[in-house]
């Protein structure tokens, strides 16, 4: 079965948004394993949309578009696509309903051109649309399917997983099955290094390494037929893969570090609080990002300059004066300062030079301590990241919950 998307809007070909929506839908039909050849962006252009439609129904099984769904001039998709199947555009009364529903719901008097958004090409199954009035819709010509999904990512990504995912699961006879294993704290080498026998022998699952921003996946993707427990596959390897790097895996999937470490903090009846120079508050930040996170964190400390070290966490005057702001000495008593003043079980300290300026000849660009501890126990790391202003401040952020989520491993 083949696939293809076409997406529509001029804001994607003028570089005002990215083709997110492709991606997605993309990534969608590889699980249940639809093979998608092309991706075409177009603007809104009724006469470009025709040709592409032209082009389209020749190569592929399934067309699905995005955009132009909406109640404006420009929203030309339904419209088009009807014309080139020479169906007429038919009044769905359920849909009006709906939208006139919509309206109701968020105070609003429903514009005359929102009835627009009730017609569909006759005979075409319509797709609800949960969080805006454009509805999508589906058509089945002889040769062709024509799936319609709306722009904005959120409504289309519910209405894909809803409707469209269940739909075209028919049409697939194997699946694609992913798992994607995250390590932090190994660079890509090292990790490259030891499974280096399991990627020269990789065929079902296939293993791809990707190294991001401080840390590495390790993707997994087994394709079994479609009554098949890819599991099966995919889990020994996994195993294998786990036994070797250990608690340098720290989760899997979309989980992230504040949440694992989130979740060890309150499995192990722990409390841990935050001071940051550098990082201004992102530690603390991505910390709070976690649902329950008030069982856990304590307090966050952002003490940019000297003085609110000293005021703030009780930092020594003469550290600051003897080894600077950016050292090891002083990340270990903004820690101390953290538990001192708020009796959490862990403390998390930062200190850095995000750059681009601030460095000396002894203290570049990139160098940043990180202290955690507790009680008298504290170890501070002296780590040198590289890049931009924003990604040495990243860096550090997941440095740092990557040390905090293996130090409780030790207590
Ligand atoms: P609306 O009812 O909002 O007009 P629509 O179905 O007509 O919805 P568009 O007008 O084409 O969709 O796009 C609406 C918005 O959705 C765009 O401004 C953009 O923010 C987002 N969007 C559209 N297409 C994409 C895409 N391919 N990837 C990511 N975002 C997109
Ligand atoms: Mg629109």
């Amino acid at each position: 079965m083949k696939a293809e998307i076409i997406n529509i809007g001029s804001e994607l070909l003028l570089g005002q948004i990215a083709n997110t929506n492709a991606q997605y839908i993309s990534e969608q039909l590889a699980k249940i394993g639809i093979d998608v050849y092309y991706h075409t962006v177009i603007g809104d252009n009724k006469d470009r949309l025709l040709e592409m439609l032209k082009i389209a129904s020749k190569r592929s099984d399934i067309i699905i578009t995005t955009g132009g769904l909406g109640p404006t001039m420009d929203d030309l998709t339904k419209e088009t696509i009807a014309e080139f199947l020479r169906l007429d555009m038919v009044l769905d009364k359920v849909s009006l309903d709906k939208i006139e529903h919509y309206f109701q719901k968020t105070k609003r008097d429903m514009p005359n051109k929102n009835i627009k958004q009730a017609l569909f090409p006759k005979d075409a199954k319509i797709l609800p649309n949960q969080f805006g009035t454009a509805p999508g819709a589906i058509i089945e010509d002889k040769n062709n399917t024509y799936i319609m999904l709306p722009g904005p990512p959120h409504e289309l990504i519910y209405m894909f997983d809803t409707y469209v995912y269940p739909y075209l699961k028919k049409y697939s006879n194997h699946i694609i099955y992913s798992r994607v294993l995250k390590v932090c704290g190994m660079g890509e080498s090292t990790v490259e290094e030891k499974i280096k026998d399991l990627l020269t022998e990789q065929d079902n699952p296939t293993i791809a390494l990707l190294a991001t921003q401080g840390e590495v996946l390790i993707r997994l993707t087994a394709k079994v037929e479609k009554n098949i427990d890819p599991g099966k596959f995919i889990y020994p390897i996994e195993h294998e893969i786990k036994k070797r790097l250990g608690d340098f895996i720290y989760g899997i999937d979309n989980q992230t570090l504040e949440e694992v470490l989130i979740k060890r903090l309150i499995e192990k009846n722990k409390t841990i609080a935050v001071a940051e120079s550098c990082t201004g508050g992102l530690i603390s930040n991505l910390l709070t990002n976690i649902p329950n996170a008030s069982q856990a964190f304590i307090e966050g400390f952002i003490t940019y300059s000297n003085e609110a070290k000293i005021k703030r966490l009780g930092v020594n005057p003469s550290t600051l004066k003897k080894w600077g702001a950016v050292s090891k000495k002083t990340a270990a008593e903004m820690a101390k300062g953290v538990l001192n003043t708020t009796n959490a079980d862990i403390a998390i300290a930062v200190t850095g030079i995000a750059g681009p300026g601030g460095a000396t000849s002894t203290k570049p660009v990139g160098l940043v301590y990180i202290a955690v501890g507790s009680g008298e126990q504290i170890n501070v790391d002296e780590c040198h990241f590289t890049g931009d202003r924003l990604r040495i401040k990243n860096l550090t952020a997941k440095t740092a919950l990557d040390k905090a989520r293996r130090y409780l491993n030790f207590i």
